[in-house]
């Protein structure tokens, strides 16, 4: 059985629904790299989202499952580097919505768990399976393991999320890539320093 997770910006103009999800139709992993940082510190979301190893939990879905019901024109976008992910986020509130590449090649969108709602509140395991793999962070050696931060987790997830991107990609969500807003994308670009 699959869910449709709810995304709902903090003062509610913006919603959209991420339909079909199930552990099987998302990458889960947690990123620490010092883009994700800056993203949710820029829009003051660093409590909320980061955890103890500053990193951000993640779950990287297709963009054709994804829908943008309301709030069409309160949606911005921010990029850090003159070719780094493009961030999303909303102008309203400042709530972050996913992370995309700047191109329909590689078509997925990456959303913050802590902004997805399941019908009580953010999604379970049970929904989004478990995290895969810890990326860009430093992790204590004798955790690693046990807390999927090393390369034998890296190595099944890229492959298993290579393999996802191929489908969506011939399953048509390329055409897709930049979410269906129809409004036209306002991009800020921030140049605040290099990002691994
Ligand atoms: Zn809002
Ligand atoms: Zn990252």
């Amino acid at each position: 059985m699959s869910t449709d997770l709810r995304f709902v910006c903090s003062c509610g103009a913006v919603t959209g629904v991420l339909r079909g999800v199930t552990p099987k139709t998302v990458n889960r992993v947690i990123c620490s790299c010092s883009g994700c940082q800056r993203y949710v510190r820029a829009l003051g979301r660093d409590e909320a989202l980061l955890d103890e190893h500053d990193g951000t939990d993640i779950i990287q879905a297709s963009p054709a499952s994804f829908e943008l019901k309301t709030g069409h024109e309160q949606v911005a976008c921010l990029r850090q580097t003159r070719k780094g992910a493009l961030r999303w986020y909303t102008r309203c509130c400042g709530t972050p919505i996913a992370n995309t590449m700047d191109t329909p090649g590689v078509p997925f969108m990456g959303f913050l768990v802590g902004t997805l709602r399941d019908a009580g509140g953010p999604p379970s395991s049970d929904v989004i399976g478990p995290v895969l793999a810890r990326i860009n962070g430093s992790y204590d050696p004798a955790d690693a393991k046990r807390l999927r931060a090393t390369t034998g987790a890296l190595v099944p997830m890229l492959f298993r999320f290579s393999r996802m991107l191929l489908g969506w990609r011939l399953r048509g969500a390329h055409k897709r890539w930049a979410l269906d807003w129809q409004t036209p994308i306002e991009r800020e670009v921030q140049i605040t320093g290099a990002v691994p």
